[in-house]
């Protein structure tokens, strides 16, 4: 599946905006320098891109406040230190 062009998170295309201010990294949270981002206003730094899933989703758990996503967070750091 070709995802290029479109946001990695939802899908939908990538815009140009002037106006939305400069986007979190959707994974990690740090403020980029770019008006990129898609129509919902995702943004996933470059580095997060090129980032394994297991990096993202350790890199996603440091900020988020989701109790849901916390539980798999510390699932899936278990589950590395066993192997
Ligand atoms: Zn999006
Ligand atoms: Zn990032």
């Amino acid at each position: 599946m070709d995802r290029k062009g479109g946001c990695l998170v939802c899908g939908n295309e990538l815009v140009y905006s002037e106006f939305a201010g400069p986007p979190e990294c959707f994974y990690c949270g740090n403020v980029y320098d770019t008006n990129t981002t898609c129509i919902h206003h995702h943004y996933i730094c470059d580095a997060c891109q090129s980032a394994s899933a297991n990096d993202v989703i350790e890199r996603y758990c440091i900020h988020t406040s989701s109790t849901e996503l916390q539980s798999l967070c510390e699932f899936s750091v278990l589950n590395k230190e066993c192997h």
